[in-house]
């Protein structure tokens, strides 16, 4: 089974972005707002060629971003001058699937893990697919719009998400999950705290566990020294979510793949799990 991971452009943020003082949320986004120095992030897409079909990971970014009127007119100030956007149209992921032999439209499922617009801006590739939202995100992310993100008035008329509730059947830490392949080898946990309704990806393999993370954390790094990013919902939500990923790591050999890491396509290269020892001594920090 292959695993492809395409990098969708990338996104400039603050370092306070990346990395920001304050329990709450408005006090972390607040302190983006003073910090000048920005530091780039990958933005990254997983194509997994399943046996009952292929998944997509996350949409990644739109080319569509550069047009100079994309963003809503009150916000254009924010988005244009708190972020960076680094993205060509070969860079979407629709051109990069084809470039591995991959029609879009023969893409069977697309989960996201969250609606946040730089993992949801290019939906509008896969109209023949089943789209995968848990159902609190996607109640938030029609509920809160662009405070959440995300610019739900941009996603495609036809886009009807299949809203998953999960099941009460535990893997490692995590008490609930839900089952995509018959083969129950590629589940969904809920993992909140990002958004509320985030979700990350399993998939067992060969003894490995490969942990699609979505922005548990933005990258490994933060994942072990507690770094916590602005734009997390909650973070003491946060927080509890990494400490199952971490016990995870201790029980299983956990390959993490972070969004915005980027040493995670080499990572997923090398099928380099979390060491035990890093992982006991990162739950200390939490
Ligand atoms: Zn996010």
């Amino acid at each position: 089974m292959r695993i492809h991971t395409f990098s969708t452009g990338s996104l400039g943020v603050k370092n306070r972005y990346y990395a920001a003082n304050g329990r709450t949320r408005l006090a972390r986004l607040t302190s983006v707002l003073l910090d000048g120095r920005f530091r780039e992030l990958p933005i990254f897409v997983w194509a997994i060629e399943h046996p009952e079909g292929v998944i997509v990971i996350d949409t990644g970014l739109t080319a569509r971003v550069n047009q100079p009127g994309y963003f809503p007119l009150l916000q254009r100030p924010y988005w244009r001058t708190q972020y960076r956007w680094h993205i060509q149209p070969q860079q979407e992921i629709g051109a990069q699937l084809r470039g591995v032999g991959i029609a879009p439209e023969d893409v069977r499922s697309v989960i996201i893990t969250h609606a946040h617009f730089d993992h949801t801006s290019a939906l509008y590739t896969f109209p023949r697919s089943e789209i995968i939202f848990s159902r609190k995100e996607y109640n938030d992310v029609t509920r809160f719009r662009s405070a959440h993100f995300a610019f739900p008035s941009k996603w495609p008329r036809w886009l009807k998400p299949r809203l998953i509730d999960y099941v009460p059947e535990a893997v490692g830490p995590f008490e609930q999950s839900y089952p995509l392949t018959q083969a129950g080898d590629v589940r969904m946990v809920p993992t909140p705290g990002h958004t509320m309704g985030h979700q990350s990806v399993l998939l067992f393999q060969d003894g490995l566990t490969f942990f699609f993370a979505g922005d548990t954390s933005f990258d490994l790094a933060s994942l072990l020294d507690g770094t916590r990013d602005a734009p997390s919902f909650n973070s003491n939500e946060v927080y509890r979510t990494r400490r199952k990923i971490l016990d995870y790591a201790q029980q299983a050999p956990l390959v993490y793949l972070p969004t915005h890491d980027h040493d995670t396509a080499a990572r997923l290269d090398r099928r380099e799990p979390i060491r035990q020892e890093a992982a006991a001594a990162a739950v200390s920090v939490l």
